[in-house]
């Protein structure tokens, strides 16, 4: 082991030298203390260190111990409940050893070393295996089977194979390769800025279902996709992403909480744990692997936090799963990262973010996709990543924001003046956007409908004619729209508060599965053109709008999953009342 000595402490940076034999990226010892820190610049033998533990109290000529390994992640059974700070410290294992103020140089590792798991092999002796290859499953809970794989760089025969309980670091195979056998446990480790290798990129084609009405049938996201929730203070990012980590149809989900202000992170920490997994009505923690930086925690922790999460997630990618990863927010680590780099003192670029900002957002994003993973037996598994940003004052010209939309593929744009007028989701429809949505159109053709494709594209049309509309009715006054203009209006608005408008706190309205979608949109839809058509046949506007069966359009939203023929009774009500009105004014 070399030992350094440390020359000068600024905040989470120290400098060290006599460090010529480490590598970029290398984890270090700190002082007597074994402060966890990450070497992030060399320059002959001197190392900048980025120390993931407060640094206070630390001075010249202190030692600096190399553990020649790159900062790693365990994987592992036991990952999943796991609640881990970012660097996959646990941190209710943490609080047990250390208490509720977290001591420095604490190590307690991340997964549980002595538990005993129960194996089952799905090979056998003799046969053949390639990294990636599945050798057998440990049932972590009711939810998950873990899938336990040939680690990377491994491939040969199958000496071995246990079955029985096992901790993650007894051997459970023995594999014959070109370089003799070789002992595999359950214990994988993995370098966390370095993306997990797979087969083969595939093209994202199926969507990834939220059950939030604005996503999935204005904006919708495809399995394997990425997407920023920018947006002020206030107007609905963290709901957003628990609504989708409760709610979208991923096996995994894994969340990185990079906490806004002081308290929120304990809310984090005291509100994730109690959402229930509404599909299974399990706890949502049972699928769920959780990473918080809790603000007493330094700031370099948060900028190694979204590596360590998306590592986990690609662990889960390769066993086949469906994972969503939530980053929340990722302006809270850029700004770890304009920190470290400044104290790098690093040629600042705009508003004193590093120049490297949008390479390091993009390195994370293209981590997400949906592939083929390692293993040869053609398992698909995907990773689709959902970014929260909070421009200060939500402007979205600030350079995080504006990395960030140079990435994504979906823009859900959140907007203060919907979230004031309490229009939640506050998505605003009229900036937001997927790039996935017409790739997407053959699944949802296939899988809800040809009408489905041609409902959301009205529905699109309306919405913009209202803006336009909006401008006509501010200059000359509603008076002045023809009865069809109104009518769009009037449907634009029914679109608007019946359909996009979700409030994610009603046990009914919280989610929406695409077939009441249809429906609900069909009702809309349906309404407007057969409006349309009194209205050719010289019916009243305004006795069009007083129809009673309007209401129950307002009220589909509450119409449980298991009573969907009501929407077939709306619909005949709607043609009911139109045709009475026809009959009594139309000529
Ligand atoms: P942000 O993370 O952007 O600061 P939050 O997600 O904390 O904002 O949302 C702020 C508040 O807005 C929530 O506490 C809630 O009252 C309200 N809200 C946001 N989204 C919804 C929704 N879909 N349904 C109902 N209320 C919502
Ligand atoms: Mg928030």
């Amino acid at each position: 082991m070399e030992v350094g000595k440390i020359v000068k402490v600024s905040g989470p940076l120290i400098i060290a030298e006599g460090m010529a034999n480490s590598k970029m990226y290398d984890v270090v010892q700190v002082s007597e203390k074994k402060l966890i820190g990450e070497v992030i610049e060399l320059r002959g033998d001197r190392a900048s260190i980025q120390v993931y533990e407060e640094t206070s109290g630390l001075g010249p000529g202190e030692n600096v111990y190399t553990t020649d390994a790159p900062l790693s992640v365990e994987l592992a059974p036991g990952l999943i409940e796991g609640i881990f700070d970012g660097i996959q410290r646990p941190l209710g294992k943490l609080r047990e050893v250390a208490g509720d103020h977290i001591e420095r140089g604490v190590y307690v590792s991340a997964i549980d070393h002595e538990k005993k798991w129960d194996f089952v092999p799905v090979v056998k002796k003799g046969d053949e295996v390639q990294a990636g290859s599945v050798l057998g499953t440990v049932q972590e809970n009711v939810l998950i089977s873990h899938k336990i794989m040939v680690p990377y760089g491994i491939s040969g025969k199958v000496k071995d194979i246990k079955k029985g309980k096992f901790n993650i670091e007894e051997t459970i195979a023995v594999i014959e390769t070109e370089k003799g056998d070789k002992d595999v446990c359950m214990l994988q480790r993995w370098p966390v800025r370095k993306g997990r290798p797979y087969a083969e990129k595939l093209a994202p084609k199926t969507p990834l279902v939220t059950g939030q009405r604005v996503i999935d049938t204005l904006f919708p996201i495809a399995k394997g996709g990425v997407a920023a929730v920018p947006g002020p203070f206030g107007s609905g990012k963290t709901v957003v992403q628990h609504q989708l980590a409760k709610w979208a149809d991923a096996d995994i989900i894994v969340y990185v909480g990079c906490g806004e202000r002081g308290n929120e992170m304990t809310d984090v920490l005291n509100e994730f744990p109690a959402l229930t997994d509404p599909r299974s009505g399990q706890p949502l923690m049972k699928r769920t692997v959780l990473i918080a930086n809790t603000s007493d925690m330094p700031v370099a922790a948060r900028e190694a936090s979204i590596y360590t999460g998306i590592t986990i997630a690609e662990y889960f990618r390769d066993m086949g799963y469906s994972v969503a990863i939530m980053a929340d927010s990722t302006s809270r680590w850029a700004e770890a990262l304009r920190e470290m780099s400044g104290r790098l003192e690093e040629m600042p670029g705009e508003e004193g973010y590093p120049a490297y900002l949008s390479s390091r957002l993009a390195e994370f994003y293209e981590r997400a996709g949906i592939v083929k993973v390692l293993g040869g037996d053609g398992r698909v598994g995907s990773i689709t990543a959902i970014g929260a940003v909070s421009p200060p004052g939500g402007d979205l010209s600030e350079p995080v924001s504006q990395a960030t939309l140079r990435i994504v593929k979906v823009f859900w744009g959140l907007s203060a003046s919907l979230a004031y007028k309490r229009h939640f989701p506050a998505v605003d429809w009229l900036t937001s956007y997927s790039l996935y949505a017409d790739r997407l159109g053959d699944w949802y053709a296939d899988n809800v409908g040809e009408e489905w494709v041609r409902q959301r594209v009205i529905c699109q049309r309306i919405l913009q004619e209202e803006a336009q509309l909006d401008e006509i009715v501010r200059l000359v006054g509603m008076d002045a729209l023809s009865p069809a203009n109104r009518l769009t209006m009037e449907t634009a608005k029914s679109i608007r508060e019946d359909y996009l408008h979700q409030n994610a706190f009603h046990d009914v309205d919280t989610y929406t599965s695409l077939a009441k979608q249809e429906y609900m949109l069909r009702l809309i839809l349906e309404f407007n053109r057969l409006a349309g058509e009194a209205l050719d046949k010289n019916v009243d506007i305004e006795d069009i709008l007083e129809l009673p069966v309007k209401d129950q359009i307002g009220r589909a939203k509450y119409i449980p999953e298991s009573e969907m023929s009501k929407f077939d009774d709306i619909l005949a009500e709607i043609k009911k009342e139109m045709l009475e009105l026809t009959n009594e004014g139309g000529i």
